[in-house]
């Protein structure tokens, strides 16, 4: 079945749900679906689907309490179907996805793909199974254009300071020459005889409980509700050419790998004047040699000399903003941990905030000496007779074996 079939209703309801404000007198996810907090994943989808069943603005047009519970029902099953949403749920209540509210970073993202997946799973079989094209006023109505999705790659240094690309993508757009309809000019798409144009024909069932009457996608027209006769010579009928197209990616400072970005309406075009889909653009940020990224905090190793570990020193230490100074304390131990505030990858959320650097100061033992420098080594250690010799320890006699020493001498 194509799923993309779905996409307009889809989109009216993230819309919506993007735009609910958290308030007070929010009811409980639960209490919405009149089920149980304990209830199970089956007993979340046939509450849901009764609700849907009876509040669907296609039951009730232009009915706005009724498209008002509706949308509350799917939010509701939004959250509480994903397993891990529901427990933030449970945890935190609505606040779990209030905007920069008590779950704070990768709180609560309602993605258009996941509901996708959770409408067609439930409006599959709630509509009769084949498609959904001519669900909204028989194929006549506007439909949303499916999304399209794609991937770009972009260096570290990219990912903090945030970088323009330009991609190149075939994109279908309504054929000029029949206006997307497909047929060819000087003749018009007929009206399916089958269906009268509606895009949907009914059929009935014997079932154990009666008869039942069935709602399908009408198979002649596929559920425009239009018949072309004579085929459009440009696009074979399709309605759409396609062609590339170079789109602007505006990649956010911040943004890590297996994020996405949004661009409102550049996918697939809409149907009877609906919008286009949007294209989502996941981007992949390439590893770098020195820096390694945790949320907003940057990682890496920085060697310091033997000598500048013992008597302290300025190094160059290597940031995403460049060479800063760093003044190594006298007497720095290998592995010594260095918090460099405020230099970390600017937030998504505010340029202003901005993660931190943690540099690790490794100590480096040289490998390649002049004779001279041997020699100065070997004074050197000569000098540390007595003292602290970690190098060479001095296996200290067992305690016992010296008290038995001293009592049997
Ligand atoms: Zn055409
Ligand atoms: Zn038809």
């Amino acid at each position: 079945m194509d799923r993309e079939n779905y996409s307009y209703s889809n989109f009216r309801h993230m819309v919506y749900i993007r735009k609910v404000k958290i308030m007070a007198d929010k009811r409980d996810y639960y209490e919405v679906l009149g089920v149980p907090k304990t209830a199970n994943d089956a007993e979340l989808k046939s509450a849901y689907r009764k609700s849907a069943k009876k509040y669907h603005p296609d039951t009730n047009p232009g009915d706005a309490a009724s498209e008002a519970k509706f949308k509350e029902a799917s939010e509701a099953y939004a959250v509480l179907s994903d397993a891990q949403k529901r427990q933030q749920y449970d945890q935190l209540g609505h606040a779990a996805f209030e905007q920069g509210g008590g779950a704070g970073a990768g709180g609560f993202d309602f993605d258009m793909g996941n509901m996708g997946d959770i409408f067609g799973d439930i409006f599959g079989d709630l509509f009769g199974g084949g498609g959904s094209r001519g669900r909204r006023g028989g194929g006549n109505g506007p439909i949303q254009g499916a999304n399209l999705r794609t991937s770009i790659r972009i260096t570290f240094e990219e990912s903090v300071t945030g970088v323009d690309k330009e991609i190149e993508l075939t994109l279908k757009d309504d054929c000029a020459k029949c206006h997307g309809t497909g047929a060819k000019p000087g003749t018009d798409p007929q009206t399916c005889p089958k269906c009268g144009g509606k895009g949907q024909v009914m059929y009935t069932q014997q079932s154990l409980f009666g008869v039942v009457r069935n709602v399908a996608t009408c198979p002649d027209c596929n559920g425009t509700g239009k018949i072309i006769k004579e085929k459009c010579p440009d696009c074979y009928g399709s309605g759409y050419i396609s062609s590339k197209k170079k789109i602007q990616v505006s990649v956010p400072a911040g943004i890590d790998s297996g994020q996405s970005i949004r661009i409102r309406e550049k996918g697939e075009p809409g149907k009877n004047g609906g919008p286009r889909g949007d294209l989502l653009v996941e981007v992949t940020v390439s590893r770098h040699p020195i820096f390694q990224r945790q949320d907003y905090n940057v990682f890496s190793t920085v060697p310091i000399s033997f000598p500048i570990a013992v008597l302290g020193g300025e190094i160059k230490v290597k940031t995403v903003d460049g060479d800063v100074l760093y003044e190594v304390k006298p007497g720095t131990q290998t592995d010594t941990k260095v918090r460099l505030k405020g230099k970390g990858i600017p937030s998504l959320r505010s340029k202003t905030v901005r993660g931190d650097h943690y540099i690790t100061l490794v100590v480096q033992v040289p490998e390649k000496l002049t004779e001279g420098q041997k020699e100065a080594l070997r004074t050197y250690d000569k000098s540390m007779i007595g003292e602290v010799h970690p190098e060479t320890p001095v296996t200290p006699e067992p305690p016992e074996t010296k008290k038995k020493k001293g009592i049997f001498k």
